[in-house]
């Protein structure tokens, strides 16, 4: 609001649902979201005087960039503040998949001391943990990994390995290979048509049945009713998840009675530092775009500018 004020007219959504939402945007020329509201086509193609779409992130995923770019309307997020965060939490759900924190905090509770001979917690150094996804996030989950002694494989099918220099990094373009021998895989690609059930039935069949499987991504990038039953049936040891295919997770989601899933609320870049810099991120870039100016990241501003010089 610091960043906006005195140059907009703001206003302020009661809700984050797309019809309301989209009632508004009909007057808008910018629009500044979160993750909650799905900026669709319809919505894009009912605003006249919409510039820019500005997200207080770096997911643009619940935003139509096509009906956005097809209005020379600019797409735009803030990468950076968060990646170190969502790393860091990635390597949590890790620690605590590896060490079973989850389980005997509860048992300990219930007075269960005995539970330190269940001989649930592993090590990890030595463990293979395969990095899906070398952007931003995933080279700095491959890099924490390496220095708590894990064994780090990436796979990334868009990147030269000659142009990571990540310690200790086995680079590989085998899918298959990291996926079916990965101790712990760690999911960092963005959400796309391409991405989108990335890892379904046939990548779970794949993995070693102690392994997990931890997602800071997105929730669609996996196949939630194949993992619901891969789990069931053993097939993984466990997942640590911070996204869902629907969010939030209704309470009667299967994932919600199983004791080998650690859960968290779509968090990964919500840390007290982050929040406000994606928050006034968001904010500058909107503002730049109705300037004229570039901003600090977008996915479809090179187009739209060319697209308006023709
Ligand atoms: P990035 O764009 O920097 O990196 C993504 C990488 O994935 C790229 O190197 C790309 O080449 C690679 N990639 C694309 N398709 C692939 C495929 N099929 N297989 C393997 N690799 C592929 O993205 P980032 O900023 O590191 O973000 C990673 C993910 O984290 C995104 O899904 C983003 O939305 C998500 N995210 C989550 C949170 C959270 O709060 N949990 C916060 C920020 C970002």
């Amino acid at each position: 609001m610091k960043v906006l004020h005195g140059k907009v007219d703001i206003i302020i959504s009661p809700d984050p649902s797309g019809e309301s939402v989209g009632q508004l945007l009909k007057e808008a020329q910018g629009l500044i979201v979160r993750t909650a509201t799905k900026v669709t086509r319809p919505m894009i193609e009912s605003a006249p005087r919409l510039e820019v779409i500005s997200r207080t992130g770096g997911g643009l995923d619940n935003v139509d960039i096509e009906a956005a770019t097809g209005r020379n309307v600019v797409v735009c997020g803030v990468k950076g503040p968060q990646d170190r965060f969502v790393a860091e939490h990635a390597v949590t759900l890790i620690m605590a998949l590896a060490k079973q924190i989850f389980y005997l905090n509860k048992e300990v509770r219930k007075g269960n001391f005995k539970s330190r001979y269940d001989y649930r917690p592993m090590g990890l150094a030595g463990k293979r943990v395969g990095v899906v996804g070398l952007g931003r996030i995933g080279r700095i989950v491959a890099e924490m990994c390496h220095h708590l002694g894990m064994e780090v494989w990436g796979y990334d099918p868009y990147l030269n390995p000659e142009d990571l220099h990540l310690p200790g990094l086995v680079f590989t373009k085998e899918r298959e290979k990291i996926i079916g021998t990965s101790d712990f895989l760690s999911l960092h690609v963005p959400l796309s048509r391409e991405t989108q059930g990335l890892i379904g039935k046939k990548e779970l069949d794949l993995m070693k049945p102690t392994a997990f499987l931890i997602n800071t991504s997105r929730g669609e990038i996996i196949d939630e009713p194949a993992l619901i039953r891969a789990l069931q049936q053993g097939k993984i040891a466990g997942a640590g998840l911070d996204v869902f295919a629907k969010e939030p997770p209704e309470t009667s989601h299967p994932f919600f009675q199983m004791e080998n899933v650690i859960l968290t609320p779509h968090i990964g870049a919500l840390t007290k530092d982050a929040v406000a810099q994606l928050a006034e991120g968001a904010a500058q870039n909107a503002i730049d775009v109705l300037e004229g100016r570039k901003p600090s990241y977008s996915i479809n501003w090179d187009e739209v500018i060319r697209k308006k010089a023709k």
